[in-house]
């Protein structure tokens, strides 16, 4: 059988799919000058092949058949799998019917098949309901998949083959680095599925509980990449990689007896994170962290079910990456249900004096599947489930306009990242007469932001 992988180029801005957002993914249209910039680094370094894909690759492969990869172009065939996500799927299932149209069978897979089939059963074969590996081993041993088809999940992630680049033509070895990352990003893996955080406006956790692989299971992975490729770079896409410190202080330990030499970033809580930790990872090649901040204020972080991290020790784990010259990037989600004006600016400031490297901030999403959708659900006005991006107000919210969630949501790109301070972070500059030239210099930049928000919205972004 010759089987066809769809990882569907996204249309219209940036489009982000297969762990982005749980898989429903993402769109960044530039709504600024700033998230132009913002759009161009995301590109450069961001943007990733599916590991999804890659996996399912593997067990096709391993079953005897032939594999062959598509961004867009339409392929012979006789059964396509198109990975699905929310803010493209128009795109995808035009691509289907063109497919079906050649005679091909074509199933989508992901979580948007998989909570939203409806908006693929009219274009395809069948739509997997689930993590698809189950299904797609049954689909590969030679059953016929029709309609809506369940796919158990794997529960021993380490049955599961490795993932296959060379399949899916993904050549990222070495690179020229500049943030960290090389240019071209890097090798996505899964150490673990699922969170068992309780967030509830989370599409991480919705699919299926969490779950982790053995150490030596992912070594084994990583030491495979490492014969292959030259010098990969590796981001774990686990939405909370240090949920156990003992297992990540396994893993690093596993990495340094084999003598691997990789560099990696991983996703987590900040306060599953310490000093000792963030040590022994530096040494087995840990460079950089993404985490969620998600917004400054206790109360509405608890309204979604979230954890509040202490204000000192999100400093001090901040101040140590710092010290070692681990990136960071945070992540802040705007327009809680709670969130008023001044919330929001009090959320701008923090992201500001803490000083990551990066910083994130999408609109509050109420994505299909999650609780929070079915707590606002009679406050969404958006038709279009393409709109649910992260940057684009889709439901009525209690205190604020959808123009100044707009309003707010570009204030936070330019007031972030329009900073001396900024710049000095990603060049890694540690010089401390640099570093307090940046600070005064950024007091220049705010009293800038604030006149032009003054003109555009009669008042500024401070709290
Ligand atoms: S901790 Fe992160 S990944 Fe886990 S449920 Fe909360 S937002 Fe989702």
């Amino acid at each position: 059988m010759r089987v066809v992988l769809a990882d569907l180029k996204g249309t219209g801005g940036l489009v982000a799919k297969d762990t982005v957002a749980g898989g429903y993914g993402s769109r960044l249209v530039p709504f600024s000058k700033v998230s132009h910039v913002v759009r161009f680094l995301k590109r450069r370094y961001i943007n990733l092949p599916s590991v999804q894909m890659a996996y399912l690759a593997a067990i096709c492969d391993a079953a005897g058949h032939e594999v062959v990869f598509t961004r867009h172009r339409l392929l012979d065939g006789d059964v396509a799998l198109v990975l699905s996500s929310l803010v493209d799927h128009r795109h995808e299932t035009a691509w289907a019917d063109r497919m079906r149209a050649r005679g091909v069978r074509v199933g989508f897979v992901g979580l948007t098949a998989s909570k939203m089939p409806e908006l693929f059963a009219d274009h395809a074969d069948f739509v997997v309901r689930g993590e698809p590996e189950e299904a797609v081993t049954r689909l590969a041993g030679g059953e016929t998949l029709k309609g809506i088809c369940d796919s158990a999940p794997t529960m021993d992630l380490d049955s599961l083959p490795f993932p296959r680049w060379d399949l899916l033509r993904v050549h990222r070895g070495g690179g020229f680095r500049f943030f960290v990352r090389p240019a071209g990003g890097g090798f996505p893996l899964l150490s673990s599925r699922g969170c068992p955080e309780f967030c509830t406006y989370c599409p991480h956790r919705i699919l299926a509980e969490y779950r982790a692989r053995s150490i030596k299971n992912i070594v084994d992975e990583i030491e495979a990449l490492c014969h292959a490729y030259r010098r990969p770079y590796l981001i774990f896409r686990d939405p909370l990689f240090t949920q156990s410190r003992d297992r990540v202080l396994a893993f690093c330990d596993e990495i340094l007896a084999r003598h691997l030499r990789v560099r990696f970033d991983i996703e987590t809580r900040l306060d599953r994170l310490d000093r000792d930790l963030l040590d022994r990872a530096y040494v087995a090649g840990l460079r950089a962290i993404s985490y969620g901040v998600e917004s400054v204020s206790p109360e509405a972080l608890k309204r979604v079910g979230r954890r509040p991290v202490p204000e000192a020790h999100h400093r001090e784990v901040i101040q140590h990456c710092r010290t070692l010259g681990i990136v960071t990037a945070a992540f802040y989600v705007i327009g809680f249900p709670t969130d008023n004006w001044q919330s929001v600016a009090a959320t701008i400031d923090f992201a500001i004096e803490m000083n990551s490297a990066f910083a994130q901030f999408k609109l509050l999403t109420p994505y299909p599947g999650t609780p929070l959708f079915k707590q606002l659900k009679a406050r969404i006005y958006e038709t279009d489930w393409q709109k649910f991006d992260g940057f684009t107000p889709t439901f009525t919210h209690p205190n604020l306009t959808a123009r100044e969630l707009m309003f707010l949501l570009g204030a936070a790109y330019t007031r972030f990242y329009m900073r001396p301070s900024c710049l000095a972070n990603v060049l890694k500059i540690q010089n401390t007469r640099v570093r307090s030239w940046a600070k005064r210099m950024d007091q220049r930049a705010a009293a800038f932001c604030s006149r032009a928000e003054t003109e555009k919205m009669s008042r500024s972004v401070t709290c």
